[in-house]
């Protein structure tokens, strides 16, 4: 048996172009030669990662912190809030 705890990096024999590290006896493929034998892509994909939206009343109090107007209109409170005011759909006020 292999020691596989050194995680050699060996060629996909599937491929035969891609290489992946062997840190685990079930490890035979490349991850892109494993997830095609799946019927699988990348999960990023199909599966966006899907950030959940800062609540309102959250955002509303964000910028009220960030405001420029509380920082000596410097850059940074401009750029944030002007962040803030677009994830917020634009709107000022
Ligand atoms: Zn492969």
């Amino acid at each position: 048996m292999t020691d596989f705890h050194s995680g050699a990096r060996v060629i996909c024999p599937t491929c035969k172009t891609r290489t992946f590290i062997q840190d685990a006896p079930w490890k035979l493929q490349c991850v892109t030669c494993y997830l095609a034998r799946k019927g699988k892509t990348a999960p990023t994909a199909h599966y966006p990662v899907m950030i959940d939206p800062i609540e309102p009343g959250m955002l509303r109090r964000l910028i009220q912190l960030c405001h420029p107007d509380k920082h000596q209109c410097s850059e940074a409170s401009n750029t944030a809030t002007r962040y803030l005011l677009a994830l917020k759909g634009g709107k000022h006020g």
